[in-house]
């Protein structure tokens, strides 16, 4: 079977894309490197013992994308190519909602005019803004409060769109809780450009002496320990779902949708004392005003998918925090 991956360097695509050729898949990565470098690529290569074919093209470019289906003879795409920085999409709404939206847009008139029917779509929990109650299921219902997050929205609702029109089509929207984590080896994990805005990756680089110490947004959230809660997936557990999520369209399921996380939520002060655990480093840290947008607790409630995809998040935080380090010790500037 042939997979066509959009944004098959980033950090979740690399991951997959080990998975997948182990797993046997033909892998055609589609990104334009905007936020990844091509040596993400050799190094899937490397891991799986597998070669790829890499195609440095942008969505927006119709009759690029358009060449790549026309040689690749596609029976699968898994679409992860798009910005995601929150807060950047605030600030640039325009270039969110065109590089997301109409590279979407594009995909999905190139994959209609070449008959690709299966599509594997990276949504998010950021669409059920701040949850009313806890765990989240999906029917639970899906707003945003930013950009990003309308991207994922109007992406799903797109798709729900196409669907109704025809459906002979399969597609999974799977909405990831937060990816942590990179590959047992160490040879790929997440590359984030500049100052890092996700939690772990900036822990990370306090505790490799990059960043000088943590801020902690806030420890008067109404939880436990007063900080923000999340449900930390390990990235194998997270790529080896996107496997588990194509052999369910191979049996024509129509449209699914799939949380993909642990079930089980972390504070911040939790992540950062198992993370100076697994380093052996200090962490640092200072308490600092909320940071605007942020919610107290999101954690999800995953037995969807374990009963329809049989797939279960095994890996606990000590790998997660195991593997962000070893990834960070040996590539202390990242893919550079
Ligand atoms: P990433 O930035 O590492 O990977 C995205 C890849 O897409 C990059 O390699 C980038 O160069 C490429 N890309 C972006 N726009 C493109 C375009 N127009 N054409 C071709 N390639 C393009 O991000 P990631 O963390 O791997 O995220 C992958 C997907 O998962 C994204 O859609 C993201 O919104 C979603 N997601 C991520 C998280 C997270 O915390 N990392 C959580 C939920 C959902
Ligand atoms: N966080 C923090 N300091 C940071 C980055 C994040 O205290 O430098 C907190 C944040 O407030 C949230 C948790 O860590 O409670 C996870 O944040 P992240 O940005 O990684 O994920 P998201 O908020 O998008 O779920």
């Amino acid at each position: 079977m042939r997979v066509l991956v959009t944004g098959g360097a980033g950090y979740i695509g690399s991951h997959t894309c080990v998975e997948l050729l182990l797993a046997g898949y033909e892998v055609i990565v589609v990104d334009s490197l905007i936020n990844s470098r091509e040596e993400s690529v050799r190094r899937i290569e490397e891991i799986s013992g597998r070669k790829l074919e890499f195609h440095k093209v942008d969505l927006l470019d119709k009759s690029g994308l358009d060449r790549v289906f026309q040689q690749a003879k596609v029976d699968a795409v898994i679409h992860f190519a798009g910005l995601k920085a929150v807060g950047e999409s605030v600030a640039i709404p325009l270039q969110y909602y065109k590089n997301n939206i109409s590279g979407s847009l594009v995909l999905f008139e190139v994959m209609a005019q070449h008959g690709v029917r299966n599509l594997v779509f990276s949504s998010s929990a950021t669409v059920y803004g701040d949850p009313a109650s806890l765990p989240i299921t999906e029917d639970f219902p899906i707003k945003s409060s930013n950009p990003y997050g309308w991207c994922k929205v109007m992406i799903e609702q797109i798709l729900q769109d196409l669907y109704l029109a025809d459906p002979s089509l399969n597609i999974a929207l799977l909405r990831y809780f937060n990816p942590v984590g990179a590959h047992p080896t160490g040879r790929i994990g997440e590359d984030p450009k500049g100052v890092p805005n996700n939690l772990v990756p900036y822990i990370s680089q306090v505790a490799v002496g990059k960043l000088p110490e943590l801020k902690i947004f806030g420890n008067d959230y109404p939880t436990p320990d007063g900080t923000g809660v999340r449900d930390y997936i390990h990235i194998m557990d997270l790529a080896s779902g996107h496997i588990k999520a194509l052999e369910k369209l191979a049996a024509n399921p129509g449209l699914v949708i799939y949380n993909l996380g642990t079930g089980k939520g972390y504070s911040v002060l939790e992540m950062v004392n198992a993370f100076a655990e697994a380093s052996g480093k200090k962490i640092p840290y200072k308490i600092v005003e909320r940071r605007p947008g942020d919610i107290a607790s999101c954690y999800a409630d995953p037995s969807k998918a374990e009963k329809d995809l049989f797939w279960k998040a095994s890996r606990d935080i000590k790998a997660m925090c195991a593997d962000t380090w070893r990834w960070q010790t040996k590539n202390p500037n990242g893919y550079e």
